[in-house]
């Protein structure tokens, strides 16, 4: 053999090689490029400890560490339960447009193991409202034994999602998205619970005061009205002492309940002492806060209270002090404000039960 073609081939072979070991090391490189993403992600997805934080990572750190058009997440919440809690706590769902919850009477979704493959408007149509992927992978979330959501990957590319792809890795996902979420949701039940009355169910005077100070702070912001009611039970001391302190702890409840009627999502009701509930009507002018004030009074009077092991209903009457700062005073600060609106519907309530006790008055 030629010493000279020798040397042309050794080059030609090395070069090969080096173009070789290039491609490798820039595959090393991706590789380890996606592995940080991955991480990063994951260490975001574990670290949630709020709703809010969830949702962000999945419907936007999620889609952007693995390369896809959308991620949604659906949640099985037949009882509202979960609604019912972020509402409490101020979360709006309107927000979250890729955070969905599943219909009751929906299609045949996989309950265990991942189903990837081309999207079907039919059987998908639910998990991706306003955009349609070309392939998906949905994945039921399980917690011991029970399914709590799905997670809805989508890609624009048919080849992403087929059957026959390995889904260990979509599999691990799923269980730990599941965590999280469980996790998340305990979180925020806990929250909720630290801020609901347990004997009536409706916020306590921490969650009442809190929301006060918010919604006295956006009226400030927006010059819109807010009115506010002190509702007080009369005469309770002798449902006690009549009837017993169960059946005054019925009375109660059943006054939250009919408080809780005639009011509008965006107000909101919290028991302050006792026998004393507050309710806060946002964009409600003192004539409107009269008028719902007076529906209350109707609804707790109108109607005598069943009481167990009692032989009559129970004739209650509740009497009501009601208050607003139309327009808010800019220059106040807000807990400053809020005392000062308490203060107003109290002494209204004070003239409420010296005129006669079953009736409504107004501050001013
Ligand atoms: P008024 O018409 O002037 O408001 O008279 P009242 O009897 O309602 O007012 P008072 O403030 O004298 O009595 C309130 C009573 O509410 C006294 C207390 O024992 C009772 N009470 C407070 N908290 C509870 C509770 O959680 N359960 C029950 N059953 N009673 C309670
Ligand atoms: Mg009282
Ligand atoms: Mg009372």
């Amino acid at each position: 053999m030629n010493s000279a073609v020798d040397t042309q081939a050794l080059l030609v072979e090395n070069q090969q090689l080096h173009a070789e070991l290039q491609d490798l090391l820039e595959q090393a490189r991706i590789n380890q490029q996606i592995m940080q993403r991955h991480q990063a992600f994951d260490l975001r997805l574990i670290g949630s400890s709020e709703f809010r934080d969830l949702i962000e990572t999945v419907s936007l750190l999620m889609p952007n560490t693995f390369s896809l058009e959308i991620v949604t997440l659906t949640l099985v919440d037949f009882a509202f339960d979960v609604r019912r809690i972020l509402h409490d706590l101020q979360i709006g769902l309107d927000e979250y447009p890729n955070l969905l919850f599943l219909p009751e009477n929906g299609p045949a979704l996989p309950l265990e193991k991942p189903t990837l493959g081309p999207y079907q408007h039919e059987l998908h149509q639910s998990l991706f409202p306003f955009y349609q992927p070309a392939s998906v992978a949905i994945l039921p979330l399980t917690r011991h034994q029970t399914l709590i959501g799905y997670l809805a990957l989508g890609s624009a590319h048919e080849g992403r999602f087929t059957g026959n792809l390995a889904t260990d890795f979509i599999e691990r996902l799923a269980s730990v998205v599941a965590i999280c979420l469980e996790n998340v949701i305990n979180n925020e039940r806990l929250k909720h619970i630290g801020l609901t009355d347990p004997l009536t169910g409706v916020n306590n005077r921490r969650y009442i005061e809190q929301r006060m100070q918010e919604e006295i702070g956006r009226a400030q912001r927006d010059r819109s009205a807010l009115s506010c009611l002190f509702i007080d039970i009369d005469h309770f001391k002798r449902v006690n002492d009549k009837f017993g302190h169960q059946s005054g702890d019925d009375v109660l409840r059943e006054v939250a309940t009919r408080i809780k009627k005639e009011l509008r999502l965006s107000d909101s009701l919290g028991r302050y002492g006792g026998e004393e509930f507050i309710v806060l009507l946002t964009q409600a002018t003192l004539s409107d806060a009269e008028r719902i004030a007076e529906r209350i009074r109707a609804s707790v009077a109108q109607q005598a209270i069943e009481i167990v092991g009692a032989d009559e209903a129970l004739q209650v009457t509740v009497s009501i002090g009601a208050a607003a700062q139309t327009p808010p005073d800019r220059s106040m600060p807000a807990d400053q404000a809020r005392q000062k609106l308490i203060a107003s519907a109290d002494e209204a309530l004070y003239r409420a039960k010296e005129g006669g006790r079953n009736r409504v008055m107004l501050a001013g």
